[in-house]
């Protein structure tokens, strides 16, 4: 699979600093902020620094630094913003995931119930 980052989506450009963001953590290698359109009274989106379009385009070729980092973010959001009765971490990709953003995000939905995704 070839991946192609456009720098100029607008994870890019926060990342960059050309677009403000309520900053919830940052890190070496990561970056996670207040959704937008918040569907849950917690949605942070959590981002590497690294130009990957997916989760897969991550998985496959950010170094394990940036790996590590990314996922012990993880961990340091659920501590902080309070994740005790439970949460939901998802990422879409691509056309058919539904995938808005051209930069590799994860989902962190927790505050209320969310339902059942998948039947
Ligand atoms: O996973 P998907 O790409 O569809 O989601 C993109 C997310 O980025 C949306 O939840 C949207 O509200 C959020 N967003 C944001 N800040 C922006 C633009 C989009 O938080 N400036």
């Amino acid at each position: 699979m070839r991946f192609e980052y456009d720098p100029e989506n607008i994870f890019a450009k926060i990342l960059r600093g050309e677009i403000p963001n309520k900053t919830v953590l940052e890190t070496e290698h990561s970056l996670a902020f207040e959704d937008i359109s918040a569907q849950a009274p917690v949605h942070v989106l959590l981002i590497p620094k690294g130009a990957y379009v997916s989760y897969d385009h991550f998985a496959r070729d950010a170094s394990d630094a940036e790996i590590l980092d990314f996922n012990r973010a993880m961990a340091k959001i659920c501590e902080t913003v309070g994740v005790e009765d439970g949460f939901r971490a998802i990422t879409n990709a691509r056309r058919d995931g539904v995938q808005e953003v051209p930069h590799f995000h994860l989902h962190i939905l927790a505050g209320r119930p969310l339902g059942r995704m998948l039947e």
